[in-house]
């Protein structure tokens, strides 16, 4: 039988934002050794905004503009649906694609107008074999203020670059600093390259950060770490965070989160605010001493 202490527990998360969908994941959480945190959404507001644009060659900054949009409308990440405000705040008509291909952790690509048109992060640029020597202090520059700039190429040349930023949560420091004291140990895993990753965590004060981890690796990083013998606590937003919450020993769903992530976490935050995942460590472990 379930402890009243625990009901009562539940119960009072529940009035403050915080479900508890599993009953022992309140005794669990007060246990954790470790917590990651994923960025886009969790560290960050999760609302990224186009806050750049640059075009090269003969391709102006509207054409760049319109061709992203182009590729991003049949994309469903949060990437895409900033450069498609973007584009409608400029009354830019997104255009007809065929053979489109959405690329995890990287990208999107697509034919137009019988040109190939790839758009996305320097790796899938690189992967296309595309010489990006004369932007890379510029892309550098980018990614160490916490932006992420993808990049658009034309039939194998480069054409330009989107920037976007998508800065951290009010209480995302204040929460990490919580989660220090109570002597956890607080890493950021993210898809996104090390130097923007770095700059955000920084920021955070986050000083342990994995980069450019692939949505289906999430769930193995949590592995490592409990194969270290971490009881390991993941906190995320996404879709792509699924697989990494139902490893974790306690997974917890924040904001907005879509349903399959729900689905997969013990403890669901409801308001977004990253200051809830130390709250409930800390109700835990009232709890836990409370039934001894
Ligand atoms: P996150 O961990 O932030 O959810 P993802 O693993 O989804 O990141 O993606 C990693 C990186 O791949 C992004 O930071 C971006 O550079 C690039 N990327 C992924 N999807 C897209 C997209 N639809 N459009 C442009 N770039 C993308
Ligand atoms: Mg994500």
């Amino acid at each position: 039988a379930t402890p009243i202490s625990v009901m009562v527990a539940v119960g009072k998360a529940a009035q403050t934002g915080i479900l508890i969908r599993k009953g022992d994941a309140l005794q669990s959480a007060g246990k954790l050794s470790c917590m990651i945190l994923d960025k886009t959404g969790t560290v960050t507001q999760g609302k990224p905004k186009v806050v750049s644009i640059e075009g090269f060659g003969n391709f102006s900054e509207t054409e760049v503009l319109q061709l992203s949009a182009s590729l991003e409308a049949g994309s469903e990440h949060p990437l895409a649906a900033a450069v498609l405000a973007a584009a409608e705040e400029k009354s830019i008509q997104p255009q007809k694609t065929t053979q489109f291909k959405a690329i995890a952790g990287h990208g999107v690509e697509a034919t137009l107008d019988g040109r190939r048109v790839v758009f996305g992060n320097r790796a899938l640029i690189e992967q296309e074999r595309i010489d990006i020597a004369h932007h890379t202090r510029r892309l550098e520059k980018l990614c160490a203020e916490g932006q992420t700039p993808m990049l658009l190429a034309v039939d194998q040349k480069l054409a330009g670059i989107i920037s976007v930023a998508d800065p951290i949560k009010a209480d995302s420091a204040a929460a990490v600093q919580r989660l220090r004291e109570l002597g956890i140990r607080v890493l950021m895993v993210t898809g996104d390259n090390p130097i923007t990753a770095q700059a955000i965590a920084q920021q955070a004060g986050i000083t342990e950060v994995r980069a450019q981890v692939l949505p289906q690796d999430k769930a193995a990083v949590v592995k490592e770490l409990q194969a270290q013998g971490e009881t390991v606590g993941m906190v995320g937003d996404g879709i792509n965070d699924a697989p990494a919450l139902a490893q974790a020993d306690v997974g917890i769903a924040i904001g907005t989160g879509t349903d399959v992530a729900i689905e997969s976490a013990d403890v669901v935050i409801l308001q977004g605010s990253l200051l809830k995942v130390p709250e409930v460590i800390r109700l835990s472990q009232l709890t836990v001493k409370n039934i001894k």
